[in-house]
């Protein structure tokens, strides 16, 4: 079995760490890549008997320990397109590696390097292939997704004998035309997101976006040195809105910043109501080794982080209730993961809720008409 972990923050180790210990308890086999994967020593510490640890982004490191460690069957995707670690029926896309931000609170510049994105023409060719062998959805990801090709000047490749831009419009219009789903992900807010809104309104992208804000207080954001102050995030969720009225917007969010004050957390409330998000995850803050955020002043007590977490996440969980209870009777598109469960436009893998149903086989596309709904999960009837 191979794991992917992430060293991103201390909670992501930690979970990590477990998925090994779920993994080796389930299969006795395990390999372990990702970015946790550069911390050898903390993995050998708490599970001395993986087969192999390799580093992020290092697909031949993996195969080979694959190779090594165990026999290899015959699968037509992987010897179709290299490695293949998620049903058949969905893929991740990875379009670029590294980032020119530096956030306080992360470390993942200094693990991975600035932005190098993929040759469009090859990450074009890398989707079309995947769409041939049968994914009928592609998760476009990197550290920062908006800002592929930034570090290339944007630099016109080839796809089907014609000109592309490594750009992340051009790319989403492209991969538009395969026919795919195609979902987007860890969407930094730059000014020029605002133009694949248009591509989501009009069908050729899910109107899914996942932006992390990660926070709400501009003495806060300029702290992480993160770009924005809520207000304009406010104006721009309104103008996605209204360009694109059925788009899902999924953030991310850290509570217990250094320094941060109760004031400014009900800011972060305040902000939040207003938002109406329909998906978010919330950290405590943790000061994970190397990041610069731990130098800063006003550590915030544990038991204050672990609060603010819980009343971030019941004020949000009022709000998803109440979005996914409108979707009670409405008949909605669903990509079947298996017999009973698909997800919608609405759900990423992994990370979001799902759609329960009863039949559907795995890839297909069904219509369900949905009955009701908790505050993760849609229940209906397919059509
Ligand atoms: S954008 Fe910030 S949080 Fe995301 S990878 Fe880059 S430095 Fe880390």
């Amino acid at each position: 079995m191979i794991v992917n972990t992430c060293g991103f923050i201390d909670a992501a180790v930690e979970e990590s760490l477990d998925a090994i210990g779920e993994a080796l308890a389930k299969n006795g086999k395990v390999i372990v890549t990702g970015c946790l994967g550069a911390r050898e020593k903390t993995i050998k510490e708490a599970h001395p008997s993986v087969l192999a640890i390799t580093g992020p982004h290092d697909t031949p490191a993996v195969m080979k320990a694959v190779h090594e460690h165990l026999s290899r069957p015959h699968d037509p995707y992987t010897d179709l397109i290299g490695v293949k670690l998620t049903p058949p029926h969905y893929a991740y896309l990875k379009i670029a590696e590294g980032c020119n931000h530096r956030c306080t609170f992360c470390i993942i510049p200094s693990m991975r390097g600035d932005l190098v994105s993929r040759p469009i023409g090859e990450v074009m060719q890398e989707a079309e292939n995947l769409v041939k062998a049968g994914v009928k959805e592609l998760l476009v990801i990197s550290q920062d997704t908006s800002a592929y090709g930034v570090d290339v000047k944007y630099r016109t490749g080839f796809w089907q004998g014609r000109p592309v831009k490594t750009k992340m419009t051009e790319l989403c219009k492209s991969l538009g035309e395969l026919g795919a789903w195609v979902r987007l992900h860890y969407v930094y807010p730059y000014p020029h997101v605002d133009e694949v809104i248009p591509l989501m309104a009009s069908g050729k992208i899910l109107p899914y976006l996942d932006v992390p804000f990660q926070h709400a207080s501009a003495r806060i954001l300029r702290l992480m040195k993160r770009p924005a102050s809520a207000e304009k995030v406010l104006e721009r969720l309104r103008a996605w809105r209204e360009v694109c009225p059925g788009i899902t917007v999924r953030s991310t969010f850290i509570v217990g910043f250094p320094g941060e004050t109760e004031q400014e957390f009900s800011q972060l409330l305040s902000f939040l109501q207003e938002a109406q998000l329909d998906r978010v995850g919330c950290f405590a803050y943790s000061p994970v080794d190397g990041a610069a955020a731990n130098a800063l002043p006003g550590p915030v007590p544990d038991e204050v982080k672990e609060s603010r977490r819980e009343r971030f996440m019941a004020l949000q969980q009022k709000i998803s209730e109440g979005k996914l209870k409108r979707k009670v009777g409405r008949t909605i598109r669903v990509l079947v993961d298996e017999p009973g469960v698909g997800r919608s436009s609405a759900d990423a893998p992994e990370i979001d809720g799902v759609v329960r149903f009863n039949g559907g086989g795995p890839g297909e596309f069904r219509d369900v008409t949905i009955d009701r709904a908790d505050e993760h999960d849609l229940y209906g009837r397919l059509q």
